[in-house]
């Protein structure tokens, strides 16, 4: 039998970057908030990690306050990008960015967000959403079974696979690109304080970044099984051991909705119902940076949730206007992202200038 519903005004699923700005911002304007995390808390999630972009850096000291040092992990802050393509010299772009493992930066985020009365409440995972007009009903599993939860507006937070964007679009066929990410002891004779993205066959894609963490260096990337003797053979030269095998291995989905949400096929809020970060596929191309976004949207939603209690009318709606800005940024990068196509035909050289111009573009737009 399930237990009695539990009633919110705002019910988060998610507590990556997305779910904190958006909840935080809900209990700090005066809602009774929940946030539902599937995960037991502090959890990882496969990412390099990097607060990069104008909208990390700046929201997060606005919202969640300075970066505690200890959330960092040496080096602390990288100094910038490099570009790797075979042939040419290196491209460096210097931008200063912080670096943590996502368990110790997201679980800062969601401490700070149940300072300011957040109820969070892990291993509690949202299998079902129901959606009529006045609010909707979730339920979750947890230790102990089955819950109901009832919520006049719920915001979407909950990733890639996000079950609630499936509730919402049952029929929205989503393509997902598969990254994995390899943890290995010590670290290589390449410079520790920068990202080094690899672009093996001088094309824009298949890549992939390699970088140091304290006493670990990660290789990551969606096309890390294709390329495996390239990147032996590259990282070879700076000191990789042809045995070394990994202390561990990890993967994640990457919702690829970019066109959708350009097209207008896909919108990411119906009614009362908000996605935000990668539940609406807002990971920027390029990059596919994606914790700028997330916090940013997260915000909106937030806004759209003020703005809809106090003056009626659809949450959805106010938050899609307010989306437009971040829309328009996904379009201008993945024309850019189509431009980089015609570049590699001209040319390792011309292929490597205009990476760096492309992702120097959007560390500074957004
Ligand atoms: C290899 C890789 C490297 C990356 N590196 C960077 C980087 O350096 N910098 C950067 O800005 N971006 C990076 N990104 C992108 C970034 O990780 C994401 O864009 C960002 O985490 C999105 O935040 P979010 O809050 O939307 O979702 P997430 O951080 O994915 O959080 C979603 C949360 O929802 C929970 N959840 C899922 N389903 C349910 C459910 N049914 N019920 C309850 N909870 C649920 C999950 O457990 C998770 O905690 C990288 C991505 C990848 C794949």
């Amino acid at each position: 039998m399930i237990p009695s519903t539990e009633k919110f005004d705002v019910i988060v699923a998610g507590a990556g970057p997305g779910g904190s700005a958006a909840a935080m911002k809900c209990a700090q304007n005066g809602f009774r908030t929940l946030i539902l995390e599937k995960r037991r808390l502090p959890r990882d999630k496969v990412c390099t990690g990097m607060v990069m972009g104008e909208w990390a850096k700046s929201i997060i000291p606005e919202e969640f306050g300075n970066i505690p040092p200890g959330v960092l992990i040496d080096p602390g802050h990288l100094s910038g990008h490099m570009v790797h393509v075979p042939g040419v010299p290196t491209r460096v772009i210097e931008c200063r960015t912080p670096i943590a493992w996502r368990k110790d930066l997201d679980s800062w985020m969601n401490e700070e967000a149940a300072k300011e009365g957040v109820k969070i409440k892990d291993r509690s995972r949202v299998v079902a959403v129901s959606h009529d007009d006045r609010g909707c009903d979730l339920i979750i599993e947890d230790d102990e079974g089955r819950k109901e939860f009832r919520a006049k507006f719920l915001v979407g937070a909950d990733g890639a696979t996000s079950v609630v964007r499936r509730s919402l679009f049952p029929t929205l066929k989503v393509r997902y690109s598969s990254p994995i990410r390899e943890c290995y002891e010590g670290s290589l004779n390449i410079e520790r304080d920068y990202c080094h993205w690899f672009f093996p066959k001088s094309l824009p894609r298949p890549r992939f970044d390699l970088h140091h963490k304290g006493d670990f260096f990660l290789i990551e990337g969606s096309g890390i099984r294709e390329l495996r003797e390239d990147i032996r053979l590259i990282l070879a030269d700076y000191g990789f051991s042809i045995n070394a095998q990994p202390l561990w291995r990890d993967g994640c989905a990457i919702a690829l909705l970019h066109n959708e949400l350009i097209t207008g096929a896909f919108s990411p809020a119906l009614g009362n119902t908000l996605l935000v970060g990668d539940a609406a596929g807002l990971i920027l191309p390029i990059t596919f940076e994606g914790i700028g976004t997330a916090l940013k949207s997260g915000l909106l939603a937030a806004d759209a949730v003020s703005e809809a209690a106090g003056h009626g009318g659809g949450a959805g709606e106010i938050y899609l206007q307010k989306l437009e800005l971040l829309l328009l940024a996904v379009k201008k990068f993945h024309g850019l992202q189509e431009d980089l196509d015609s570049a590699a035909a001209h040319g390792a050289s011309e292929l490597a200038k205009d990476l760096k111009g492309a992702y120097e573009e959007t560390l500074k737009y957004i």
